[in-house]
């Protein structure tokens, strides 16, 4: 059950460095009108927590709204970082889908003004009650995440997004209903999860706890006694309604496709009360959101002079009103956090309003541990108000720029040694090995970040006193792309060499016998020439054999060895075979390689990477194989043509140019990618080809297609009619029914028995055929427990002299997983116009 990311990983092509690059995080940039809008926010001492189970399931204009429009403090908690969701743009699958949608989340809180918390749950996929995902995720524990964030962030109102019941339509967002109204109570209760206390933390009472409800199609649980608040108000500060703003920063959910429109005019939320104070007016009805609340009235009114003389041609002007104030909160004796958080506020609108820049820059993306890394450091003053002094801090090294002038860059280029930790640049939920419903962290105290920070450079500028503002920048790679324009790019700390092993999944025992080999790719990052070295295999963290080689340490270059199996090592039962770079060090130490590295990019977010250790699952079991080539459609992504590779058929890739009868007649089958009709839709005119290649022998084989509100399948499929259901069986373990238990595809050339169901993850299927013609078979049922049974999830038709299947089985997440029982089945499918001897 648990997606090894590890695995899902080790698929990945080698990436070439240093080329398309990216946008990331351009330095910002603040405009009058935004400076003021951080003004008039300067007044507001209230705070918002929006709870909900994934990336995407928030509120984007209820989070724009109480951000920019009421200017409280406003943060989303997403449990999950939605691994177990779809990718529309790639074939990022678990752990690291959960890597794009953390940046998509961040990138939608950069839109709409809000913070963003996680918890450590793992979203496992589809879960149909809320029992199920607390026994996965392991509900203490989680509870102990949101009291945390709870505690930490300390919000007036906790609003969530769904209810605690089946209204809800997920296990995981009943569950986030039912953990934010635990942790409501439990986060102001002394005895509950004491240890947050040792680490600064306190308990905290929210005044409320609201239900956000909603009426989507015909699901509408909007009552009129709730309270309610309007939030399509047009904001002529920023140009922009708070319905524009919440497409703008919805539409960054670009893997799950949720590109969406600008709503504009009036529009209305509410809200279920839950626990709490009730709401009559205000969402912060009997809550102090002045500076009143800090016993600091006189500062508010300081602020209101300041919004009453800010001028949009010199914002510079109010700096001395702001660093009076921020004297003022640093003498501060009263104790509450609005009083550092106010500060931290303060010290970006003085750098806003003085247009102070800073940047630490690299020419190389990459910090390659041992080696030396040269940053550039620059700071403008852009204004006429003077800096007495700049002190950066970066690493153990401290120095200080003396009085800047006006609009005058000072850079300072400083050579560094990249120490030897490029773990600390792994996302910090990834160090440690994660459980089926959950990730490691040891350290609570990281949940108060969204992702790790790494490469920070903290900055003080000193001006009149000694109080000076403080603000922190990332050290990036700057480079300009002849089309792109000026990018910037997080740097990443990494070993001189990474390595991986290919494929992901050998099978050591499939009839006709192929040839088991297990190939090792290494890259060096860093220029060390040729050295001696070995190339190790581990197998459950013993060495299986060692291999001397001169290893090749040219920077940039890939080497490629493949090794037949039984020379590495006699294997009798499924195992995991994993390869390291072994170097002699200074001083006779060995240098152990063994991590590779992913990076994902795309347009929309920074690079991301991870480290991982590339394991080759050897499997062992009877795969008995029937036929020789094999067309693949390429859908919306997925590894099943390295699958098909590993069973020893030649793949060829079929597209709208070479889906010809001429090509695909001499094909044993056709397989086409998940969703393949969802996403070309040049599909429909192969219609008559397909049919053409069944009707003369052929098999053609359909993975499942969506039928939702992203995506449907208006063409027609099949040679007789079926629809695409939602129909799905979440639960991997529930057993399967043989219907048809003499029907070929279940013994031919492969037996297939209850044991090839065995240890599949994640789920059985998903769109399961629905109201298929008399003419299809169906040889198999499942079910959910309590749920009706399903007779969808395999449907095969006989047409002319050929076969035609539509399957809602997920291969494309068993085969990547090693499920031998996948396998088998899809040799049995692809035998399908086959005789059995
Ligand atoms: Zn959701």
């Amino acid at each position: 059950m648990r997606p090894d990311f590890y695995r899902i990983a080790a698929l990945l092509v080698f990436l070439v460095f240093l080329q398309g690059r990216v946008p990331a995080q351009p330095p910002q940039s603040y405009a009058a009108s935004d400076i003021y809008a951080q003004l008039q926010k300067l007044q507001v001492l209230g705070s918002v927590l929006y709870v909900g189970a994934h990336p995407d399931d928030e509120n984007t204009r209820l989070l724009a709204y109480l951000s920019k429009e009421k200017k409280f403090r406003t943060a989303y908690l997403s449990l999950t970082r939605g691994d177990g969701g779809q990718n529309l743009i790639g074939d990022e699958q678990g752990v690291p889908l959960g890597l794009i949608r953390t940046q998509e989340l961040l990138a939608a809180r950069q839109v709409d003004g809000g913070e963003q918390f996680f918890s450590t749950a793992y979203d496992f996929g589809f879960s149909k009650n809320p029992d199920e995902t607390f026994r996965i995720w392991d509900k203490e524990k989680i509870l102990g995440d949101v009291i945390f964030v709870i505690r930490h962030f300390k919000p007036d109102v906790i609003i969530t997004r769904f209810p605690e019941d089946g209204r809800a339509g997920h296990g995981h967002h009943s569950a986030s209903a039912i953990l934010a109204r635990e942790a409501f109570f439990a986060a102001a209760d002394p005895n509950r999860y004491p240890e947050h206390f040792s680490m600064g933390l306190k308990p905290w009472q929210a005044k409320r706890l609201l239900w956000n409800t909603y009426s989507f199609g015909n699901n509408n649980t909007i009552r009129p006694d709730q309270y309610r608040m309007e939030v399509g108000a047009y904001n002529a500060v920023l140009g922009k309604s708070y319905g524009e703003i919440a497409a703008h920063s919805r539409s960054q959910h670009k893997s799950q496709g949720f590109g969406v429109a600008s709503q504009r005019g009036e529009a209305y939320e509410y809200f279920a009360k839950i626990a709490g104070d009730t709401v009559f007016t205000e969402l912060m009805d009997g809550i102090d959101i002045t500076w009143q609340r800090v016993g600091e009235p006189e500062i508010g009114r300081n602020i209101e002079d300041l919004l009453k003389t800010f001028d949009v041609t010199a914002p510079e002007k109010i700096v001395p009103g702001l660093l009076s104030i921020r004297r003022r909160l640093s003498v501060s004796q009263k104790e509450s956090p609005w009083i550092i958080q106010k500060q931290k506020e303060i010290d970006q609108l003085i750098a806003a309003c003085m247009g102070l820049y800073f940047e630490a820059t690299t020419q190389q993306p990459f910090a390659v541990t041992g080696d030396s890394l040269k940053i550039n450091f620059t700071v403008i003053n852009r204004s006429n108000f003077p800096l007495r002094q700049v002190r950066v801090q970066y690493a153990d090294t401290l120095f200080t720029i003396d009085a800047p002038g006006s609009n005058v860059p000072q850079t300072i280029p400083i050579t560094f040694k990249v120490k030897d930790d490029f773990m600390k640049d792994q996302p910090y939920w990834l160090r440690e090995q994660m459980t089926e419903g959950s990730f490691t962290i040891f350290d609570r105290q990281l949940l108060t970040l969204p992702r790790n920070n790494p490469n920070q450079v903290t900055v003080h500028y000193y001006f009149g006193d000694n109080h000076p503002v403080l603000l922190q920048y990332p050290v990036q790679y700057k480079h300009t792309d002849p089309v792109k324009g000026e990018l910037y790019e997080p740097v990443i700390t990494v070993p001189p060499v990474i390595v991986s092993t290919s494929p992901q999944v050998i099978l050591n025992n499939v009839t006709p016998r192929v040839p088991a080999r297990l190939t090792v790719r290494y890259q060096s990052l860093s220029e060390r020439g040729t050295v001696a070295g070995n190339i190790v295999f581990n197998n459950s963290g013993k060495v299986i054999a060692t291999e001397p080689r001169l290893i090749n340490l040219h920077k940039n270059r890939i080497t490629e060895e493949s090794f037949a199996l039984d020379t590495l090592a006699a294997v009798k039962k499924n195992t995991e075979i994993s390869a390291a770079i072994v170097l002699k060090g200074e001083g006779g130490k060995d240098e152990n390689y063994s991590n590779y590295m992913r990076l994902i990019r795309y347009d929309h977010i920074p690079t991301v990477h991870y480290f991982f250790q590339a394991k080759a699952k050897v499997l062992t079991d009877d795969i008995r194989v029937v036929g020789k080539r094999i067309g693949y459609i390429r859908g919306a992504g997925d590894n099943v043509p390295d699958a098909l590779q590993a069973m020893g058929y030649e793949v060829v890739m079929l597209d709208e140019h070479n889906l010809v009868l001429p090509v695909i007649s001499g094909l044993d089958a056709i397989i086409t990618g998940v969703r393949a009709y969802n996403v070309h839709d040049w599909l429909e005119g192969k219609y008559d080809v397909l049919m053409n290649y069944v009707r003369n022998g052929g098999n053609v084989i359909v993975q499942y297609n969506t039928s939702n509100f992203i995506s449907s399948v208006t063409s027609k499929i099949g040679p007789y009619p079926f629809a695409i259901s939602r129909n799905r069986v979440t639960d991997e373990k529930e057993p399967v029914k043989f219907l048809l238990p003499n029907h070929q595809v279940l013994n031919y050339p492969n037996k297939i028995t209850e044991k090839d169901f065995d240890n599949w993850v994640q789920e059985r299927g998903i769109y399961f055929a629905g109201q298929p013609d008399p003419k299809w078979e169906a040889p198999l049922a499942m079910a959910d427990k309590g749920e009706d049974e399903q007779k969808g999830s395999l449907i095969i038709a006989r047409y002319g002299k050929g076969v035609f299947v539509y399957t809602g089985l997920v291969f494309f997440r068993q085969l990547p997983a090693g499920v031998p029982g996948a396998y088998r089945i899809l040799a049995n499918l692809i035998a399908l116009n086959k005789s059995p001897e």
